[in-house]
């Protein structure tokens, strides 16, 4: 097969990984940078053309789009599901799973677990939101941040009302949510490839760290999964149209609950805590799955 990896640095170990297990199967693997493919748009021949020719012949694409690429990268994905190409994720899926409140709306729908979650736009709704997921100790985060940033564990009433405040007040947009003392600073990571978790990976913070992020000091170990929070993570997949993802769990009283979805999981991690080939399981699922123009968007743009 002839597979393309959208990604803007061809020296992550992610993207290194892939490139490598795609050829050792023996496949012809290029990494393309997504935000130098520019495009045309026509009823006829629609094409994506990078370095001044166009890209022709793929039957799959990888893509791994940064979060703050979404609109360009998705754009790119899109071309190519126009051009009838494979992708390992589609561009509504990953648009989707860039937005934490939709994102969230979406695993509700499905009846899957979630902590209990808030949010308001206006700064005169504070005591209202704060009751609606059952008072202090709740966490704050904003939608925009990652790695851990932005995330604020408030233990009183008041501290959550003056976060909350000096968020809106820098017109951030913020969500609330019950704060799960019991998973004890660690998450789960579930590695989904196709209908299946290939790895998962338990998260702990740092001693006194309610955040697992390894980014902040957490440490990363295999973990075995009960058969709910499989379950749980391939559904909260499928309810996201991702083929490939992160599902984000932590162990609450009420059973696993769903943090986030993400659309392009990480393979460092992951592979050193579990010793599995993920970047392996994700080129064989293409080379069994990636036929032209298969979908699963019923809206596909
Ligand atoms: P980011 O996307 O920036 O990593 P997360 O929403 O994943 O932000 O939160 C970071 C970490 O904080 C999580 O990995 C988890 O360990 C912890 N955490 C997040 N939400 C909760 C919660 N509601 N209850 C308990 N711990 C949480």
């Amino acid at each position: 097969m002839k597979i393309a990896i959208l990604s803007r640095q061809p020296s992550l170990y992610s993207t290194q990984r892939l490139k490598e297990a795609g050829e050792e199967r023996g496949n012809e693997m290029h990494v393309i940078d997504y935000l130098r493919c520019y495009m045309n748009i026509t009823a006829h021949n629609p094409k994506v053309i990078y370095q001044g020719k166009a890209l022709e012949g793929y039957d799959a694409i990888i893509p791994r789009i940064g979060a703050s690429k979404t609109f360009y990268g998705t754009a790119v994905v899109r071309q190519f599901e126009v051009m009838g190409v494979f992708s390992a994720n589609e561009s509504q899926a990953i648009s989707r799973s860039r937005d934490k409140l939709r994102c969230l709306q979406i695993l509700s729908q499905k009846g899957i677990g979630l902590p209990v979650t808030g949010f308001a736009h206006s700064a005169k709704d504070i005591d209202g939101l704060i009751e609606s997921v059952g008072g202090a100790p709740l966490v704050i985060k904003l939608l925009e941040g990652t790695q851990g940033i932005g995330v604020v564990l408030a233990e009183t009433h008041q501290a959550a009302k003056s976060v909350i405040e000096a968020f809106r007040g820098l017109d951030a947009n913020i969500l609330v949510q019950e704060f799960i003392k019991e998973a004890g600073g660690m998450d789960i990571r579930c590695f989904v490839v196709g209908d299946r978790v290939i790895a998962s990976m338990k998260r702990q913070g740092a001693p006194g760290e309610f955040r697992s992020n390894i980014h902040r000091g957490g440490s990363a170990a295999k973990i075995k999964l009960t058969p709910e929070e499989r379950s749980t993570a391939l559904r909260a997949a499928k309810a996201m149209g991702l083929r490939v993802a992160g599902v984000d769990l932590l162990r609450s009283n009420h059973g696993p609950v769903v943090m986030e979805v993400n659309s392009s999981p990480g393979l460092e991690g992951v592979e050193a805590a579990t010793e599995v080939d993920v970047a392996g399981k994700i080129i064989d699922y293409l080379e069994k799955n990636a036929s032209p123009g298969k979908t699963r968007d019923r809206i596909k743009y």
